[in-house]
């Protein structure tokens, strides 16, 4: 049976395309396997997002290479964001690379790689084709990174490993909001949006094998389906869709990621009020907290606004979690701009962020802007707003000090296999010590203590029963 390995760079959009190529191949008889060493078919699902994302992806097929020296009858292949944006380029460097797929693409890499793997041993090697595979002849490498009409219904399938809790569900695919640093328009195209059916059957499927949990999935998840489909009743499509995969029996957790503050109407805020399965976390990207920034990245929104949405989300759902993803060293980012942006961030008390440097993309608008800011200064920014951002996240691990809060156990602790490793309804990770069966279920867990991001606890019936020993 051959292997394959595969490699996911990047956000949760990424993973799940990942998991929709192993199922594509698994179908075809291929087995998993972990180590790239011993696979017969190594790929790379990569993210462009931030040139750092690019070069890690770059430089672990480089060192790939030295496997394809040793084993010339292996395919490597470069997919997802930076296949799409580089294409056949990425085969100059890298001759080793036999394939290249892009984002509207994740359903052809499985007969793309039998191609491959029967060229490669030979099989539909063409009787005048050279022993070693020339990086110009078509025939021995693949590149694939055209648009095709409907890609976005062909993330729908995904193999679960047993007792898997949680599922990400793709519902859309593509951007049309071109905020200036970014460059997923580019790599995913414009924006397309699944069929409420489909994704309910999907979703329905996933329950129906015991997942607790699903997350929607979009690249501004909340403005789903806004060419495709009508409002109905005042209520967006988004919203239609929630409360469809609300109604599924056996659901127990519905979340969705990641919204944009423009198209987070009443109707969207009223649902956390009407949907208990909903859960109280938001992720909202903010990006800046200065309105000369926002309008530079197109944003279209102001600080302003952004505070008025969060405190209406938190006036909808009692004790709700909002996260966020900040850019500092935006071009022109003054000391002024950057103060905006922390006092904001001060002022809201994220339960999280996810701070980044600004990192100029090919062919952005805001790569060529003026006053790029130096690295230093982005790494001050950074820093400082980090020490900001840990201390409100740690403040919101505190505040649960002492209290049971639900958790749906995810399985063992990656850090500590000992150890359990669950979520709350607000993202949190809760991890506890107890016994295989809570693995899938909603266990109430007593929040002993916190590292920060982590919190620690016990199941409250254990807790219960030492408390009673002691007692007794
Ligand atoms: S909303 Fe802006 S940052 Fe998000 S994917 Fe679209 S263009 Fe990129």
């Amino acid at each position: 049976m051959p292997k394959f390995f595969i490699k996911t760079y990047g956000c949760q959009m990424n993973e799940r395309d990942s998991e929709q190529v192993a199922h594509s191949l698994i179908a075809r008889g291929y087995e998993r396997t972990e180590s790239e060493v011993e696979a017969d078919v190594v790929l790379l699902n990569t993210c462009s997002v931030r040139d750092m994302a690019d070069q890690k992806a770059l430089g672990k097929m480089g060192m790939l290479g030295q496997v394809a020296n040793r084993r010339p009858e292996v395919v490597f292949g470069f997919l997802g964001c930076m296949a799409q944006a580089r294409g056949a380029s990425l085969l100059k460097n890298l001759p080793h690379v036999d394939l290249v797929v892009g984002t509207q693409k994740f359903h052809r890499v499985a007969d793309y790689v039998e191609q491959l793997v029967a060229a490669k041993n030979g099989r539909a090697r063409p009787p005048d084709a050279p022993p070693n595979r020339r990086i110009d002849d078509p025939r021995f490498s693949i590149v694939d990174v055209g648009e095709e009409a409907g890609s976005q219904e062909t993330i729908r399938e995904q193999r679960l490993a047993p007792k898997q809790a949680t599922a990400f569900v793709s519902i859309m695919q593509g951007c049309n909001m071109h905020c200036t640093f970014c460059i997923v328009p580019q790599t995913r195209g414009a924006e397309r949006s699944r069929l409420i059916a489909e994704i309910v059957r999907e979703a329905r499927g996933l329950v129906a094998h015991g997942v607790k949990e699903i997350t929607l999935l979009g690249q501004i998840v909340n403005l789903y389906g806004r060419h495709e489909f009508p409002k109905i009743d005042n209520k967006s499509p988004f919203v239609q869709l929630l409360e469809a995969v609300h109604e599924i029996d056996g659901l127990e957790r519905l979340r969705f990621t990641s919204p944009h503050p423009i198209g987070f109407r009443e109707d969207l805020i009223r649902a956390f009020e009407m949907l208990p399965k909903l859960v109280e976390h938001v992720h909202l990207p903010l990006q800046s907290g200065s309105n000369k920034i926002l309008k530079a990245m197109h944003r279209v929104y102001t600080a302003e606004k952004y505070i008025d949405l969060v405190q209406r989300i938190r006036q909808a759902r009692e004790g709700i979690a909002i996260t966020t993803d900040i850019i500092v060293g935006f071009p022109g980012e003054t000391e002024n701009d950057y103060k905006q942006t922390r006092d904001l961030v001060e002022r809201i008390q994220f339960d999280n962020a996810f701070v980044f440097r600004y990192s100029p993309r090919r062919d952005t608008p805001a790569a060529s802007m003026p006053n790029q800011i130096p690295e230093h200064v982005k790494e001050e920014r950074n820093h400082d707003l980090l020490n900001v951002v840990n201390e409100s996240a740690r403040r919101a691990g505190e505040r649960l000090v002492g209290r049971d809060v639900e958790v749906l156990c995810e399985g063992s602790s990656k850090t500590n296999p000992a150890r359990l490793m669950g979520r709350t309804r607000t993202n949190k990770i809760v991890l506890f010590e107890g016994a295989d069966e809570f693995v899938r279920e909603l266990v109430d867990v007593r929040i002993e203590r916190t590292t920060g991001f982590s919190l620690y606890g016990t199941p409250v019936i254990q807790a219960d029963a030492e408390t009673a020993t002691i007692a007794a």
